[in-house]
C-alpha cells in the first residue's frame, strides 16, 4: 500500500503484574489480573491485546452480500493464557455480539470502542483455553483519510477483505496485531451461485437447496491482517507448480475475462523462481484472487494475494506480492515500525524481477536513479526503520528500504547477500522478527562490521554517504 498514516498519539502498554502479598509473605497463588488492553505498538495505539496468545481461529461465517445482516457467524478461538486472566480484550469494531463462552461456559462481556471485553465466570489459569463468540451484522470498511478504505469492502457481486494494517477486526474478533500469529480454519456459507475463496487449501464444499459452504484451512501461522475472504463469481484454475506447490487462482470474469491464464502462469513462474532464490516456499499453496474491489492496492494475503485487475496484469506487482510470502507473511514484523522488512524486501524483489524481464532495466539502474534524487524529501527525510505513523506506507519504507538491501548486496557480495536472505527466511520461518535481528544476522553471516551501513541507510536522516 502506498497511502500514508496520520500522526497519532503514543500509547504505552500498561504492564500489569500480579501484586505480591505482605512483605516477606509469598503470594499463595498467582493472582488473576486483566490482560493488557493493547499490544503496546506505538504506531498502532490501542491495537492488539495482551495476556494471551492465539493459537487458532475457527471462523464459521454465513455471508450474504447485500443482505442485512451481511454476516452472521461464530468465531471459536483457541489461545494460550500467558498469565492468569480475570478478564481479557479482543479487537472487534461494529457488529452485534450474541453469546460469548469461555471453555464452553457463558461469559459476560462489554463493548468499548474497538474492543470486546470478556469476563469469564471464573479466572482463566495460565495455559490453553477456548473462546466462542457468536456475532452478526454488516461490517463496515475502515475509512482513513490518508490510507483510504480497507477492511470489509463490497464488490459488484460479493465482498472482499483487505485488512492491512488493522482491518481484520471489522469482520472477526481477534488479537489484531501481527505479533500474534495463528492458524486459521474457515467455513464460509454463501448463497448458491457464489464462490468463497480464503487462505490455504480448499478442503471441502457442500451444498444445500439455497447455499454452498466452502471450507478452507490455513495450516501455517498467519497474522490477522493477512487473513482473507473473497466472495463472488469466479473463474478458477488450479494445479501445481513444476516445483510442486499447489496453485489456486480465482478471477472475477466480470472484471478480467481474459486474465486468468496469464495470471496463473505468472504466479507459477514467480513462486518457483523465488523459492530458488529465497529458500523453500513457506506454505502449502500459492495463488491469487482478482476482484473488482474499489481499492488502489494489491495485498499479499497469505498463500493467495489479492489484486484489482489493473494490478494483476503487471508482472512485477505479482513478483512483489509473492515475495511477501517469505518477507512479511512467513517472517512477520513484530511491530509496525519495522515495515521496511516487508516492503523494502518486496520492492527489491520487484526490481530483481524487472531485471529478469529486461536485462537493461537493472537493479543498479533502479538504485542509481533514486540515489540521484538529491532533494527528495520522502526518501531522505524519513528513515525507513523509523518511519513514524505518517511514513508507514511511504516511499522511504519501500524504495529506500530496497536501496538499503542493494547497498548491503554491493558491500558483502552476491553470495553472502543471498545467504543472508536465505538464513533470514529459515531462522524466522512462521515467526516474528525485528530490524536489529536482521542487522545481527547480516553481520553474523557476512562476518563483516555493517554497523555504519545500516545506521546511515535505515536510521539517519539525509542522503547516505560513505558506508
Ligand atoms: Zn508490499
Amino acid at each position: 500500500m502506498s497511502a500514508r498514516w496520520i500522526t497519532g498519539s503514543v500509547l504505552l502498554a500498561l504492564a500489569l503484574t500480579a501484586c505480591s502479598g505482605k512483605a516477606g509473605v509469598p503470594p499463595a497463588a498467582p493472582y488473576a489480573a486483566p490482560g493488557a488492553t493493547s499490544a503496546g505498538d506505538p504506531l498502532m495505539p490501542g491495537g492488539g491485546d495482551g495476556g494471551y496468545d492465539v493459537q487458532h481461529y475457527d471462523l464459521d461465517l454465513r455471508i450474504t452480500p447485500g443482505g442485512r445482516p451481511a454476516l452472521a457467524g461464530t468465531a471459536t478461538i483457541t489461545a494460550t493464557a500467558t498469565q492468569a486472566l480475570s478478564r481479557f480484550n479482543m479487537d472487534l469494531t461494529g457488529l452485534n455480539v450474541g453469546k460469548v463462552t469461555v471453555g464452553g461456559v457463558p461469559a459476560t462481556y462489554t463493548r468499548t470502542p474497538g474492543k470486546l471485553v470478556v469476563t469469564p465466570p471464573k479466572p482463566i489459569a495460565r495455559g490453553r483455553f477456548t473462546v466462542g463468540v457468536a456475532y452478526s451484522g454488516t461490517p463496515r470498511a475502515v475509512n482513513d483519510h490518508t490510507l483510504g478504505r480497507y477492511g470489509w469492502i463490497r464488490t459488484g457481486d460479493g465482498i472482499f477483505t483487505g485488512d492491512e494494517p488493522d482491518g481484520a477486526h471489522t469482520w472477526f474478533p481477534s488479537n489484531d496485531h501481527p505479533s500474534d500469529k495463528a492458524t486459521f480454519g474457515f467455513r464460509i456459507t454463501v448463497p448458491s451461485g457464489l464462490n468463497a475463496v480464503a487462505n490455504g487449501r480448499l478442503t471441502g464444499t457442500s451444498k444445500s437447496a439455497t447455499s454452498v459452504t466452502y471450507s478452507w484451512q490455513a495450516r501455517d501461522p498467519m497474522a490477522t491482517y493477512l487473513a482473507m475472504v473473497d466472495v463472488g463469481r469466479f473463474k478458477v484454475r488450479s494445479g501445481r507448480t513444476p516445483g510442486g506447490v499447489p496453485v489456486y487462482v480465482a478471477v472475477d470474469p466480470a472484471v478480467d475475462a481474459d486474465g486468468l491464464a496469464a495470471l496463473y502462469d505468472q504466479t507459477v513462474k514467480v513462486t518457483d523462481a523465488w523459492a530458488k532464490l529465497f529458500g523453500p516456499y513457506p506454505f502449502d499453496s500459492t495463488g491469487a484472487v482478482v476482484d473488482d474491489a474499489p481499492v488502489q492496492f494489491a495485498l499479499e494475503t497469505q498463500t493467495r494475494p489479492e489484486y484489482v485487475a489493473a494490478m494483476a496484469a503487471i508482472p512485477t506487482v505479482v513478483a512483489h506480492e509473492l515475495s511477501h510470502q517469505w518477507f512479511g507473511d512467513s517472517v512477520t514484523v513484530t511491530r509496525w515500525s519495522d515495515i521496511w522488512l516487508n516492503e523494502g524486501f518486496a520492492t527489491y524483489a520487484e526490481w530483481m524481477w524487472g531485471e529478469r524481464e529486461d536485462p537493461r532495466d537493472t537493479v543498479q539502474h533502479q538504485f542509481d536513479g533514486r540515489y540521484a534524487q538529491t532533494r527528495s524529501d520522502d526518501l531522505w527525510k524519513v528513515p525507513p526503520a523509523a518511519p513514524g505513523r505518517t511514513g508507514l506506507f511511504g516511499r522511504s519504507v519501500y524504495e529506500r528500504g530496497a536501496m538499503t538491501l542493494h547497498a548491503l548486496r554491493k558491500k558483502v557480495g552476491d553470495q553472502r547477500f543471498f545467504a543472508i536472505l536465505r538464513a533470514w527466511t529459515a531462522e524466522h520461518r512462521y515467526g516474528n522478527a525485528t530490524t536489529p535481528q536482521f542487522i545481527a544476522l547480516a553481520q553474523q553471516v557476512s562476518g563483516m562490521d555493517l554497523h555504519r551501513l545500516f545506521q546511515v541507510w535505515l536510521y539517519d536522516q539525509g542522503r547516505p554517504v560513505n558506508w
